[in-house]
C-alpha cells in the first residue's frame, strides 16, 4: 500500500481554518474529494510575522487547524491507497483520480465568499465547556474506559465552526488546570478562574473554617489577575449559589463564598461567568449590590421568565445549553430572550440534548451541512479515535444549541449564530485577549517552547 499525497493550497482572510474530513469531502476546502484512511496531515500556515507548522497523525477521522492572521495555509494529506470504494472523486475520468503526484490548487477562504453563493459557515464560542474535565481524559466515575481523546475533541469542535472555547474554572486548582489549557491553546482557549458554589463547603473546609477564607481566596485572586495580563483569563468565575445541590455545599458556606468573591471581582475588573440554581432572592441580592461594571453571563439558564428579564434589565447575558432547553418552559424563555443578550455554550461533558427533551424535536430538523460534520457516537466501552461518546457532551454540539434557539425564537439560524457571537466577544474580549496571549509569548521564551513540543 503506497501512501499517496495531495497538497492543497488556499489564500486565507484574517482568520482561517482548515477542515479536513477522511470520509467525508473537503468541502470546508473547496474541494470535492473524499479520502478515507488517511494516515497523516499536516498543514503550513504563512505568515508575515511568523512560520509556523502542524503535524499531526490522526486515526481515521478529521483535522482541523485555525490560526489567526495567516497569510496562506497549505494542507498535505497523505493515504493508503485502498482498493475500488475507499476512494472517490468527483471527477469520472479516472480510476485513479488523484495523482501519485502532489496536487496543487489554489482556492478562495469560504467565509470570505459572497454568502449568496454558498450555505452560511457558522461561527461559534462555547463560553461555558468544561474541557478538564476527567471524561474528556477517558475517566468516567473514577474508571478508566479509554485514552485521552481531547485532542480529537477540540479538533472536531474546530471543524464544526468553533473559534473559541471558554473552560470553566470551578475551583482553585480547576482554574490552574484552565489556565494551563488556554497556554497550550492560544487564540482557541481561554479560561476563567472561580469557585463554584458546589466548590465552597470544600474550601472552607480546606481553609480550617470561614475566618480564613480570606486569604484561602487570595490565589484565586492572583490567578484572576495574572491570567487576565497573560490572556488566558477572560472571565471571574465560576461563581455563584446552587440550592439544588445542599448535599455539596450548605447554605451558608455558598453565601459567604459568593460575598467574597464578589469583592474579589472588583478587584480583578473582570466579567462574571455566573451559576445560579433555585437561589434567585439571594443572587440578584447580592450581585446586584455589588455594583459590578463588567456585568457578566448567567451561564446554563434554567429560571423563569421574570428571572430572565429582571437579568436582562441589569445588565446581564443569559447563556444557553441543552439544560436550559429542556422543557417547554425552558423554551419559552428562550423564545422572550432578547438577542441582544443571548449566548451560547454546551457545558460539556453535561448539559446535552436529550432525546427526551422537548428541544428534540427540532434537531430532526437540522439541515445536513451541519449534522454531516459531527461523527458519529459510541458507547465509552467500546470507544474508538475520531467517535463521540455517547452521553458525553462536547463543544461540536454547539451547532444543536443555536439551532434549536433559531427555530424556537423563529428568527434564522446565522442571525443566532452571529449574535451571541457578537454578545460573547463583547463581553468576554477574546480579541484583546489573545493579542496579550501573543505579546507575552513573545516575551516568554519558555511558553513558545512548550507550544512548539505541542505542535511535533
Ligand atoms: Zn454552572
Amino acid at each position: 500500500m503506497m501512501p499517496l499525497t495531495a497538497v492543497y493550497r488556499r489564500t486565507a482572510a484574517r482568520s482561517s481554518s482548515l477542515f479536513a474530513n477522511s470520509q467525508r469531502r473537503f468541502s470546508n476546502f473547496g474541494l470535492n474529494q473524499t479520502v478515507r484512511n488517511p494516515t497523516k496531515i499536516s498543514a503550513k500556515v504563512h505568515n508575515n510575522s511568523f512560520y509556523t507548522n502542524f503535524q499531526h497523525r490522526i486515526g481515521f477521522n478529521s483535522i482541523s487547524i485555525s490560526h489567526t492572521r495567516p497569510s496562506s495555509i497549505s494542507l498535505r494529506h497523505s493515504y493508503r491507497r485502498f482498493p475500488s470504494t475507499s476512494m472517490a472523486s468527483t471527477s469520472s475520468s479516472s480510476n485513479n483520480p488523484i495523482s501519485d503526484t502532489m496536487a496543487s490548487l489554489s482556492v478562495s477562504d469560504p467565509s470570505a465568499e459572497d454568502e449568496g453563493k454558498r450555505v452560511y459557515q457558522p461561527r461559534y464560542i462555547d463560553v461555558g465547556i468544561n474541557l478538564t474535565d476527567k471524561m474528556f481524559q477517558g475517566v468516567y466515575n473514577g474508571r478508566k474506559s479509554h485514552d485521552s481523546d481531547l485532542e480529537n475533541v477540540i479538533q472536531r469542535a474546530q471543524a464544526v465552526g468553533c473559534k473559541m472555547l471558554m473552560v470553566t474554572g470551578s475551583d482553585y486548582q480547576n482554574s490552574q488546570d484552565a489556565v494551563n489549557m488556554a497556554k497550550a491553546y492560544p487564540g482557541l482557549i481561554f479560561a476563567t478562574v472561580g469557585v463554584h458554589p458546589c466548590s465552597a463547603s470544600a474550601l472552607i473546609n480546606s481553609a480550617g473554617g470561614v475566618e480564613n477564607l480570606p486569604s484561602a481566596l487570595k490565589p484565586v485572586e492572583e490567578l484572576a489577575l495574572q491570567g487576565k495580563t497573560q490572556g488566558t483569563v477572560t472571565a471571574f468565575g465560576e461563581l455563584g449559589l446552587d440550592y439544588d445541590r445542599f448535599h455539596y455545599s450548605d447554605k451558608e458556606s455558598q453565601l459567604v463564598v459568593f460575598e467574597q468573591q464578589l469583592e474579589i471581582a472588583k478587584r480583578v475588573d473582570l466579567p462574571l461567568f455566573l451559576h445560579s440554581r433555585a437561589a434567585e432572592e439571594d443572587f440578584n441580592r447580592l450581585l446586584f449590590a455589588a455594583k459590578l461594571p463588567r456585568k457578566g453571563l448567567v451561564h446554563s439558564f434554567t429560571g423563569t421568565v421574570e428571572e430572565m428579564k429582571i437579568l436582562v434589565g441589569e445588565g446581564y447575558d443569559i447563556g444557553i445549553n441543552g439544560c436550559s432547553l429542556k422543557t417547554e418552559e425552558n423554551l419559552a424563555v428562550v423564545k422572550e430572550l432578547p438577542l441582544e443578550r443571548l449566548q451560547i455554550e454546551t457545558d460539556g461533558p453535561w448539559c446535552e440534548i436529550r432525546g427526551t427533551h422537548a428541544s428534540a424535536k427540532y434537531l430532526r430538523t437540522m439541515p445536513a451541512y451541519l449534522t454531516d460534520i459531527v461523527p458519529g457516537d459510541v458507547k465509552k466501552d467500546r470507544f474508538k479515535v475520531g467517535m463521540r461518546v455517547k452521553g458525553r457532551n462536547e463543544p461540536c454540539a454547539i451547532a444543536g444549541v443555536a439551532w434549536v434557539i433559531s427555530q424556537v425564537k423563529g428568527c434564522s439560524f446565522k442571525e443566532v449564530c452571529e449574535k451571541s457571537w457578537e454578545n460573547s466577544m463583547k463581553m468576554f474580549r477574546f480579541d484583546e485577549a489573545a493579542i496579550l496571549q501573543e505579546e507575552f509569548k513573545e516575551s516568554n521564551p519558555d511558553s513558545k517552547a512548550v507550544e512548539a513540543e505541542e505542535q511535533g
